[in-house]
């Protein structure tokens, strides 16, 4: 998420400087404009200038959608009046205004890259097929007012100049972008034979504050850097097809980290809650896999937890509920993880052999100052009840927060207030020396 909130910021930036340089410039030549009392073109000038200045407020405002899609908008509608009514092919100077239909198409494709949807395919489309229109008829309106040949000639050079400029930009912008994602995932692959990565364990408690388990939280540890989120590395990691091999790395770490729980009363009844991608859960020898290995280290299935997100019922439901079944006969846990920002319905809910809902933290954290939320919450713990389901509350920041989910009969929790991921060391010290968890004033 961190790399692609970075992404958006630096698009942002970059769209909004250029939406404030076009409002410049064009206020600029409607000052000429309107000196040489060419008043139509000035009109037109003025359309260019609100759009642009527009456009950077937004962006200002940090909406870029609505910046993007008001230029894309904007800039489509004048470019074709300014076509038909002032830019018309002569013998002496060609048409170029609808060149900057392409850079439109281009804007449209990086958007659509970075949020894609289908208005934004049908602008593009529409910028595609006007760029043709125009490319191949002379065609003038019978009211065209074409600017003098003169100055048209000049026109010509220049603003094919601008538009192939805009299209270097542009290119140049999304190859950059490109090159970024290639190192990083690049240095990922390198980051596994070097072992650069660690798992960290964030405490899991009941309502009492006393510990009942962990969850597995994969860090990535750069040579000469701190250590990175997986919330920044783990989308490239996904698009570059390595999350099957780093979940295998974290599973048998895991794995490794039960084995030693279990030598000890003080933690042998701990749960660890270990998150699966996708990828890794939809590869065929998944289930075998983890059963087998579970049954090689002697492994009590039923302290480990599964956390799997609703974002993977995009696949095949009825082989996801197939797994899922299987793992849950061997006495493995299934959480459903981040729940209620994804797109699972009801329906699916239903289907799924999930013990536990894990409420993602978006629902807790404004929970005990919106009446919204906690009517919101309240339906979750329904929900869960009426299917049979535990809820886990992530992302107790406050004791407020630990109070009203408390209120809603939740009995497992997980956050900052009561302790952060640490490495397994620190997390043994912390939380499994006797057993004893340093949770009595939270309690
Ligand atoms: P998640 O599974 O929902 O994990 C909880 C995330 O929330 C963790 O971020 C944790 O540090 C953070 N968190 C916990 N309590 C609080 C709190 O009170 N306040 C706030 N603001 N944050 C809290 P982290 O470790 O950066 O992990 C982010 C996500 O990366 C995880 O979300 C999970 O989806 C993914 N992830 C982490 N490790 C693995 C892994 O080994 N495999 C896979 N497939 N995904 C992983
Ligand atoms: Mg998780
Ligand atoms: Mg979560």
């Amino acid at each position: 998420m961190k790399q692609l909130e970075d992404q958006s910021q630096r698009f942002r930036l970059a769209y909004g400087t250029a939406a404030l340089v076009v409002g410049i410039l064009t206020a600029g030549w409607g000052l000429v404009f309107a000196y040489m009392q060419a008043w139509p073109l000035a009109v037109m000038d003025v359309a260019v200038v609100v759009t642009a200045f527009s456009s950077f407020a937004l962006t200002r405002r940090h909406q870029l959608s609505a910046a993007l899609f008001l230029s894309q908008f904007s800039f489509l509608a004048i470019i074709i009046v300014f076509c038909l009514l002032f830019d018309v092919p002569s013998a002496t100077a060609p048409r170029v205004s609808h060149l900057f239909l392409l850079v439109l198409a281009l804007l449209g494709y990086i958007n659509y890259q970075r949020e894609g949807s289908r208005l934004q395919l049908a602008l593009i489309a529409l910028c595609l097929m006007s760029f043709v229109f125009f490319a191949s008829t002379n065609l003038r309106v019978p009211y065209a007012d074409p600017i003098a040949d003169e100055f048209r000639v000049y026109g010509s050079w220049l603003n094919t100049i601008v538009a192939v400029s805009m299209l270097c930009g542009g290119l140049y912008a999304m190859q950059r972008e490109f090159a970024r994602n290639l190192d990083q995932a690049r240095d990922l692959k390198a980051a596994l034979t070097n072992r650069e990565f660690e798992l960290f364990y964030q405490p899991q408690v009941d309502e009492n504050g006393n510990l009942t388990g962990a969850e597995a939280l994969l860090r990535w540890k750069r040579p000469g850097g701190g250590y990175v989120s997986p919330a920044e590395f783990i989308p490239v990691a996904e698009e570059a097809g390595f999350m099957p091999v780093i979940g295998d790395w974290v599973f048998n770490e895991s794995c490794k980290t039960l084995v030693f729980w279990q030598q000890d009363v003080a933690t042998r009844d701990l749960t660890l809650s270990v998150n699966v991608s996708v990828d890794q859960f939809m590869k065929d020898d998944f289930v075998d896999t983890v059963l087998a290995r579970l049954k090689a280290l002697e492994i009590d299935p039923t302290r480990l937890k599964l956390e799997l997100t609703e974002s993977m019922m995009a696949d095949d439901v009825g082989l996801i509920v197939k797994k899922m079944g299987a793992l849950r006969a061997a006495g493995i846990t299934i959480s459903l993880d981040d729940f209620g920002t994804g797109y699972s319905s009801l329906s699916h809910l239903r289907q799924l052999p999930v013990h536990e809902i894990k409420i993602d933290r978006s629902f807790v954290q404004g929970a005990p100052e919106s009446r919204r939320n906690q009517l919101l919450l309240k339906s979750i713990f329904d929900i869960a009840r009426t299917l049979d389901m535990s809820v886990v509350a992530e992302g107790i920041e406050t004791k407020e927060q630990f109070r009203l989910l408390q209120s809603f009969g939740c009995t497992a929790f997980q956050g900052f207030y009561f302790g952060r991921p640490l490495p397994l060391p620190a997390f043994q010290k912390q939380w499994a020396n006797d057993g004893a968890p340093p949770l009595a004033e939270t309690a």
